[in-house]
């Protein structure tokens, strides 16, 4: 397995950053996961589009054009056989002398990485995952997808050791903002119900296409913010991300949502968004 650092494809074992790299010293840089089903990246252009708003509002340069990097993801797939899983990469503002300033004249820095994955268990799928709520400790611009994920790791380990597959995090106003490394969802009366793009969630490219797909199929669709209260007393829930697509969510702090199995408007999006994958991969 290959890793790509700077230019070079090297062995995993051997993929290794400057010590002075800026994103290992002050987390300054941003990142991306696509996920790669039959071979093909899901949804690479918003990913993309996402990755140059994060580094437009960090001002960091590419690394490398966006065609030179399309490029570069698909010979590391290929070089990795890379069929089912993500691809992880990440720019930071590039190696110097540690000093908080921008330095000037350095180039931003690129590693990708490969990691296969299998699709979620059907006991998975059958039962819904738990979550457990958390308190947001984040900054104000939740919308960058930063390499400072210290809270969210954090709050996954807190709702690890909770026995959660996911934290969902709560702000001073009782307020779901999204998952540890997923967007939340709610389902009440047939509306279904997420936190509003803007600087308090991180825009995320499943949340996004999700509210596509589902607004041409008639869903009643909301962006507003819901308490922890209201999701735990909701119909249903579930969660959204690269890594996982839609998950039904079947119990919050211990208490069972709904019925307490995947509900029925759950399954009809996770389809919904599987399809519209399958046509992505098929095209
Ligand atoms: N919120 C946070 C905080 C995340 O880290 C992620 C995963 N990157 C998401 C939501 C989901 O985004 P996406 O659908 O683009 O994976």
């Amino acid at each position: 397995r290959l890793a790509y650092v700077n230019g070079r494809y090297v062995p995993h074992a051997q993929a290794m950053v400057h010590v002075e790299d800026r994103g290992y010293q002050f987390a300054d840089g941003v990142y991306e996961v696509v996920p790669v089903i039959d071979g093909v990246l899901v949804d690479e252009e918003p990913h993309l589009d996402r990755l140059g708003y994060s580094l437009q509002e960090l001002r960091i340069a590419w690394p490398v054009t966006r065609p030179v990097l399309k490029l570069i993801l698909r010979e590391l797939m290929t070089s990795n056989g890379l069929k089912r899983g993500l691809v992880y990469f990440q720019v930071s503002r590039g190696v110097a002398p540690r000093d908080h300033k921008f330095p000037a004249g350095i180039k931003s820095a690129l590693v990708i990485t490969t990691k296969r994955m299998n699709p979620p268990s059907e006991a998975v799928l059958r039962h819904g995952v738990a979550v457990s709520s958390q308190p947001d400790i984040r900054w104000t611009r939740r919308d960058i997808k930063s390499l400072s994920l210290l809270p969210n790791i954090l709050a996954k380990q807190a709702a690890t050791e909770a026995k959660a597959f996911e934290a969902w995090l709560v702000d001073g106003d009782g307020v779901v903002t999204e998952g540890s490394s997923t967007n939340a969802w709610i389902v009440k009366d047939g509306t279904v119900i997420t936190y509003p793009k803007g600087h308090d969630i991180l825009g995320g490219i499943t949340r996004l296409s999700l509210l596509e797909l589902a607004d041409k199929t008639g869903t009643k669709l909301v962006e507003r913010s819901f308490t922890l209260k209201e999701a735990i007393s909701a119909d249903e829930a579930f969660l959204t991300s690269s890594s996982a697509f839609i998950l039904p969510v079947t119990s919050i702090d211990g208490q069972q949502i709904g019925s307490g199995k995947p509900g029925p408007v759950t399954q009809q999006l996770r389809q919904i968004y599987l399809d519209n994958v399958a046509r992505q991969v098929q095209a």
